[in-house]
């Protein structure tokens, strides 16, 4: 049922204490209410058994705790873990869980849908419905790193935004859960371990360049050709690669971070010659590294892995220009977990 009652992990920990002082109490009290929300990961304010049964009971007639249920969750045979997550509104979105020998990394979603079209993906179907809240990328990010200590024995080492979704269409809140995961009031995270996968929206590649932020940005590329980018990705229309570059060095003049980028080769669209050769004047302006990503077929087949000739030949003509390149395998093949494979069908 709807409830016109407050989410509590939308107030600041100055506005909570201020609601305190409001209620007679005193200001400390809303320092261990924010304890209890972000790094205690309350899911209930009964959880909070250091606050007096009255207080939370007051808490409980003001506001809720819109937390994140876990609905179904999957186990690939290579140890990765999806999770189809119920938001409190109803709405499904999926994160995932990847662990190699040196790392846990968290692949969480931003956006419940997309509001872009990328056609190999399977996320671009879902049409966007709504951006997701600080507090529930948060909670992914928080359950994920608790499977990793139940399963690998080890806490989360990384995350990436490649989800459900395009981070940077939701800005705003990408950074405040960013700013949760990084704090020590969160979860201590080092924002190097943190890496915002976008589909290329200039205008904000620029912004995070600007707000000076300290996590690193990767970038689906696909194809330094307009013409291939946009068969592909049609919103390269209104965002063309012309445009993007002028972002990204704007990014690389402000951090002097290298860039990562994000490729797929598939048979017949970008496995020749003038494509890598394209890409590598695309990115050489700036330290870059280049990831080559396996493909996952969505059901209907229409883009097709390139062989592995096709693939090797990336890396050999990246490698001999200085371009750091690296053939990633997927993980999660088996329960559509992988990357592009997000839609759901859980
Ligand atoms: S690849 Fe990313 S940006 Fe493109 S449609 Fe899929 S979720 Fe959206």
């Amino acid at each position: 049922m709807a409830t016109t009652k407050k989410d509590i992990r939308a107030l600041t920990k100055d506005q909570l204490r201020e609601f305190f002082v409001s209620q007679g109490d005193k200001p400390f009290r809303g320092n261990q209410v924010y304890e209890w929300l972000w790094i205690k990961s309350a899911h209930t304010f009964e959880d909070m058994t250091n606050i007096s049964i009255e207080t939370r009971q007051m808490l409980e007639d003001n506001f809720v705790i819109n937390h994140i249920k876990v609905d179904t969750m999957q186990r690939s045979n290579d140890g990765t873990i999806k999770n189809a997550v119920r938001l409190h509104d109803g709405f499904l979105v999926e994160s995932v869980l990847i662990p190699t020998k040196s790392r846990s990394t968290a692949c969480v979603s931003s956006q419940v849908g997309c509001s872009l079209d990328c056609r190999f993906c399977a996320t671009s179907r879902l049409k966007r419905m709504r951006n997701l809240n600080p507090d529930e990328i948060y909670d992914q990010v928080v359950a994920i790193d608790q499977q990793s200590r139940l399963y690998n024995d080890r806490p989360l080492s990384n995350i990436v935004f490649m989800g459900m979704g395009e981070p940077l269409m939701n800005y705003n809140n990408v950074l405040k859960a960013i700013d949760k995961i990084t704090s020590k009031e969160g979860l201590a995270m080092s924002p190097k371990r943190i890496t915002v996968s976008t589909s290329g929206v200039p205008k904000m590649i620029k912004k995070m360049a600007d707000d000076e932020v300290k996590f690193n940005l990767a970038v689906s590329l696909h194809s330094a050709i307009d013409e291939v980018r946009t068969s592909i990705m049609p919103f390269n229309e209104h965002f063309p690669l012309a445009d993007l570059r002028e972002a990204l060095e704007h990014w690389y003049s402000k951090t002097k971070s290298r860039i990562t980028y994000e490729y797929i080769v598939w048979k017949g669209i970008n496995d020749n010659k003038e494509a890598v050769e394209a890409l590598i004047q695309f990115c050489k302006f700036a330290p870059s590294k280049v990831n080559l990503i396996e493909y996952n077929p969505i059901d209907d087949g229409e883009f097709q892995q390139a062989n592995s000739e096709a693939v090797n030949m990336y890396l050999n003509m990246l490698e001999s220009r200085n371009i750091v390149a690296t053939i990633r395998r997927s993980r999660g093949k088996d329960i559509d977990a992988a990357c592009g494979q997000l839609a759901n069908k859980s």
